[in-house]
């Protein structure tokens, strides 16, 4: 079990991540266990439905997002290596997002409701997908970790006053 970082200026959590260069064992064996802490963070009584490498201290572009949450379908979870934004969509979508590295706060979020994306699966072979709805929002959620980005960034400093008058922020 890995632990998350939290947080707003912790310094990881605000720096870029490197790329994936080793399809390895390593690699693997850390997937696993960043979607373990995923499902079941340490001192949290929340299940994530994604997670980047950054919030458990690894520096890689490397996230975890769970497909097909609020859907029908049966939930997926895929890791995805490097991933990359091809294309966003002009029309843009608001919901409210929480962090599992800002434990207790949430906000609105805008941002494009489609996506189209490229990424490596664990062995290094490139996939592509197009994603909406949520798929879409927690991708581009994920994505920003990789960058050293947060949703609060998105929030005015209203809500930034008022999650820190709750002791959230
Ligand atoms: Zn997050």
């Amino acid at each position: 079990m890995l632990t998350i970082l939290t947080g707003r200026d912790n310094k990881i959590l605000r720096t870029p991540a490197s790329r994936v260069t080793h399809f390895d064992r390593t690699l693997e064996d850390t997937v696993e266990m960043m979607i373990d802490t995923m499902l079941n963070p340490e001192g949290q009584d929340v299940t994530g439905i994604g997670l980047a490498a950054p919030q458990v201290g690894i520096a890689k572009q490397i996230i975890i997002v769970t497909l097909n949450v609020n859907d029908k379908k049966e939930p997926k979870i895929l890791a995805m290596i490097n991933p990359q934004i091809i294309e966003v969509s002009s029309n843009f979508s608001n919901y409210e997002e929480g962090c599992l590295s800002l434990p207790g706060a949430y906000g609105r979020v805008s941002r494009p409701a489609k996506v189209k994306i490229k990424w490596q699966n664990v062995a290094g072979n490139w996939c592509e997908k197009k994603l909406d709805k949520w798929d879409a929002r927690i991708f581009l959620h994920e994505y920003d970790h990789l960058i050293g980005k947060l949703f609060i960034d998105y929030l005015n400093d209203k809500e930034i006053a008022r999650l820190t008058k709750q002791g959230h922020l």
